[in-house]
């Protein structure tokens, strides 16, 4: 077995360059010149996109009694953001630089270019900040008027509250209760570095937990702890990870309480998910401007309130970006040299690569059968060309935990081998063990830290 001599941690471009080389994600309309902070999810990209999207669904509704799905449309009705006070508040502040055109959020420039009120790319003067607001507007019908004026959600979370009373009527879920929700969200933001960071489309996870006002620091404790948890489940190693609390200038408007889990990317920590007390705020807006009662009759506390939300806000998009920089190592071997994506099992795009170790005296054939029987338990991947180290290392790159080659002895005993990505060891094993084999190594799975 190889001895592994050194790893090290990715860098953006690194990152970037494999994404595309092995199809996670392009740059979108790339033939055209590409669109800045587009991206498009490629074969891979999308498998782990979704794995890790089933996984989240998994963890915030499946597995618990009293938390229920929905999908709301992405154009709501505009008043809903006049009540949820993104029209009012959603703003970024924006300065220009007179000289090269440049335009920058003030509260992300380096304190002495603010100070300054210089450039930091030219020197050149900045204009005094302006308000900006980040909803993408747009028009239904053919009309383009004020009354046909739509915008694109900034967050999925309203469609949440919008249909407060319909999932309470409709399901008999009692208060603590959540919805969640996974879908795209839009804001046009205006620094869009960082490959999937920060996009003006980007898809987000939410749980909104509807609880007794009294119960909010419980609750907001209980959601924290498990949404930290949840990534470690999902292998993200939690030294990489940690919490943030906001300091009183930078909570939203609904917010009494805000923490962010924030992750070490390679261009330093930042957030990842957000958990909020967003209080009662925006059930009581939305009973204002619709005119709808929004309360609660709680029966077993004999006391109609309106109920506090506590919100678990994860960006979908932005996890694959956590997971693949997480995932990526660079290994110096004894004699050579790999990349491996070090993705947890469970959401590595392909499962288990399977390889006949030459094309000959019926492999091939043998091969493809026992692909074709894996294929039921988990996503296989055929590859019957180059040599087997280069087959493996071609795997290693994309996160494949498992490869299975058939080789002479196959024929006689029905044994192949199985192959660990993550310790390269291979040992030899019977083909009707592979399925729990490799069940029983996916739920034990603990990547070396
Ligand atoms: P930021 O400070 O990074 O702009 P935010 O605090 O405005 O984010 P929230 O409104 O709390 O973010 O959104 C919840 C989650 O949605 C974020 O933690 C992030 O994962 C994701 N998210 C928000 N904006 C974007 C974006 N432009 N692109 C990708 N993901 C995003």
């Amino acid at each position: 077995m190889a001895e592994i001599t050194s790893a090290v941690d990715v860098s953006m471009e690194k990152l970037v360059s494999l994404c595309k080389r092995r199809g996670f994600i392009y740059q979108s309309s790339e033939i055209y010149g590409g669109l800045s902070s587009a991206w498009d999810y490629g074969p891979l990209g999308v498998e782990l996109k979704n794995r890790i999207q089933n996984f989240w669904w998994r963890e915030m509704t499946q597995l618990h009694d009293n938390i229920v799905g929905i999908d709301a449309a992405i154009m709501m009705h505009p008043r809903v953001w006049e009540a949820s006070g993104h029209v009012e508040n959603f703003n970024d502040p924006l300065v220009d630089c007179k000289n090269c055109k440049q335009r920058f959020r003030s509260d992300q420039l380096p304190e002495n270019a603010l100070k300054q009120k210089r450039c930091p790319e030219c020197g050149g003067e900045l204009t005094e900040p302006r308000q900006f607001n980040l909803m993408f507007r747009t028009h239904i019908g053919p009309v383009e008027n004020d009354r046909s004026l739509v915008y694109l959600r900034p967050e999925t979370a309203q469609g949440i509250y919008v249909n407060f009373k319909n999932v309470i009527q409709t399901s008999r879920l009692k208060v603590p209760f959540g919805v969640a929700q996974v879908g795209k969200a839009f804001r046009n933001e205006i620094t869009t570095k960082n490959f999937i960071f920060r996009t003006c489309e980007f898809e987000q996870m939410e749980m909104q937990y509807f609880i007794h006002p009294s119960e909010d620091e419980k609750w907001f404790e209980h959601w924290k702890e498990k949404r930290f948890e949840s990534y470690e489940k999902m292998g993200i190693r939690s030294c990489k990870m940690r919490f943030r609390r906001h300091g009183p200038e930078e909570l939203a408007h609904y917010a009494k309480i805000a923490f962010d889990i924030e992750y070490d990317f390679p261009f330093g920590w930042k957030e990842l998910e957000g958990i909020h007390n967003r209080t009662d705020y925006d059930l009581k807006r939305h009973m204002e401007f619709s005119g709808k009662d929004l309360t609660y009759l709680d029966d077993i506390r004999s006391e109609r309130y309106t109920p506090y939300v506590i919100e678990t806000s994860a960006g979908l998009t932005r996890t694959v970006l956590t997971v693949l920089s997480d995932a990526y190592e660079e290994e110096e071997l004894e004699a050579d040299k790999r990349v491996v994506m070090k993705l947890h099992p469970m959401i590595a795009p392909v499962t288990v690569g399977v390889f006949p170790l030459v094309k000959k005296d019926g492999l091939l054939e043998l091969a493809r059968d026992i692909e074709l029987g894996l294929r039921g338990e988990y996503s296989t991947f055929y590859d019957q060309g180059g040599a087997i180290g280069r087959r493996y290392r071609r795997q290693d790159e994309i996160g494949t935990p498992f490869c299975v080659t058939i080789d002479y002895q196959t024929k006689e005993d029905h044994t192949v081998t199985l192959r660990f990505r993550d310790s390269m060891e291979q040992v030899r094993v019977r083909v009707e063990d592979l399925v729990p084999l490799i069940k029983k190594s996916i739920d034990e799975y603990r990547r070396n830290e």
